[in-house]
């Protein structure tokens, strides 16, 4: 054997072993891979079948919790993949949701049904009140008046929702410094009321004075013009904010002093309005209505007012309305609106010490309106301001 021969041997025994090597290494990979994949097949199947066992376990409780279910109940749940109850489990909860919808438009029905009814029965109402509203009781009869006098009278009701119908003329105002006498104050002597207003309000402050010989009340004001309103509420904006002002003061044509039936009292040593520690608010608070006078204000009524709590703001209504309103702890847009209920055929009543006072409501016609009168007797009528007419007769005299 050459040397070349002897290299050829050697490189080709070389040759076979690292092929041999490679065989080996190449099975042993192999096998590997194969149980790698194996296992990995496992932990596969493994998870399957444990979200299969959690999704029918899941199925098995909804089937279970769904109440009252007839086809849950017969189904078997052993087996809660069968298509069969998927389907029957959808149907129920179809069923459910129509159920729902079904409570749900009966609901509506109802409501609308019953509005309906509610808005008949109004009609209805509204209809045998105007017929009753033109019926006479004995011994009265028909006066007309325009239908634009609802905007006056000692009973018309001046707020946010109501404003003021200005007259043509200040004929109906008097000045207070024309009371004679008098052991109070006025701010000034241009103060202005109508004059039933101006000398109740005399008759009231004499009485106080009278009883307690105390000479503190100051009148600030009485009537107040649009431009007067204006200018106090931008006064009052600039000084304590916008809601104070709207809380307390009314934008011109909604300010009750426009009508000469209001006044604001305050006291002389002070300089201030008077409030609900003064002797004199506790002496106007019980005695005002025995002169027409009314707290126009009064605590816990902002809603209906729409004006907060005035200890020092008085209105004129005439001693029967006053002294109601006192009496039934009513502010004035309540009372008004409760006398709405009353006609003549069926009036309120206020008995006085001098006898029954009878009051109802008449609806104000387009232009004209009937009112029932009595015959031979006294009576007042008086605008609301709202869309009506409030009659009161006083005591007959026989
Ligand atoms: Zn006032």
């Amino acid at each position: 054997m050459t040397n070349e021969e002897r290299l050829q041997q050697v490189l080709k025994t070389e040759k076979q072993q690292r092929n041999l090597f490679f065989t080996i290494a190449g099975v042993l990979l192999l096998a590997l891979l194969a149980f790698g994949g194996f296992t990995g097949h496992r932990f596969y199947v493994q998870a399957a079948q444990r979200n299969a066992d959690n999704r029918a376990a899941a199925l098995s409780e909804a089937l279970n919790a769904s109440s009252s279910s007839e086809a849950s109940a017969s189904a078997d749940s052993s087996n809660p993949l069968d298509p069969e109850i998927l389907s029957l489990t959808s149907t129920h909860q179809m069923a459910s949701d129509l159920q729902t919808q079904l409570q749900a438009a009966r609901t509506n029905a109802l409501s609308l049904s019953d509005e309906f009814h509610q808005e008949a029965l109004k009609l209805e109402e509204e209809r045998l009140a105007k017929e009753r509203a033109a019926m006479l009781p004995e011994g009265y009869t028909k006066v007309t008046v325009s239908s634009s006098d609802l905007h006056t009278g000692n009973l018309i009701v001046v707020n946010k929702d109501y404003e003021y119908v200005f007259p043509d003329t200040e004929d109906y105002l008097s000045l207070l410094y024309d009371q004679e006498g008098g052991n109070y104050y006025l701010s000034s002597f241009e103060i202005q009321m109508t004059e039933p207003a101006a000398s109740a309000l005399h008759s009231m402050l004499g009485a106080y004075y009278d009883e307690t010989l105390m000479e503190e009340i100051l009148v600030l004001n009485g009537y107040r013009s649009p431009e007067e309103s204006q200018a106090l509420f931008d006064e009052d904006s600039d000084l304590n904010g916008t809601i104070h002002a709207e809380d307390y003061i009314m934008l011109p044509g909604h300010s009750e002093h426009h009508t000469g039936l209001a006044t604001d009292l305050g006291n002389i040593i002070t300089g201030e309005f008077i409030d609900s520690d003064d002797e004199v608010y506790n002496w106007l608070y019980e005695h005002a209505h025995e002169y027409g006078y009314i707290l126009r204000y009064p605590q816990g009524k902002k809603l209906q007012t729409g004006i907060a709590y005035e200890d020092w703001h008085f209105r004129y209504v005439g001693i029967p309305a006053a002294t109601d309103i006192y009496r039934t702890d009513l502010c004035m847009e309540e009372w008004v609106e409760m006398i709405h209920a009353y006609t003549a055929m069926d009036p309120y009543t206020i008995s006085l010490e001098d006898g029954d006072y009878t009051l109802f409501y008449v609806p104000a016609g387009e232009n004209e309106t009937e009112i029932p009168v009595p015959e031979n007797g006294e009576y007042q009528i008086s605008g609301d301001n709202m869309g009506g007419f409030i009659v009161i007769v006083p005591p007959q005299n026989d």
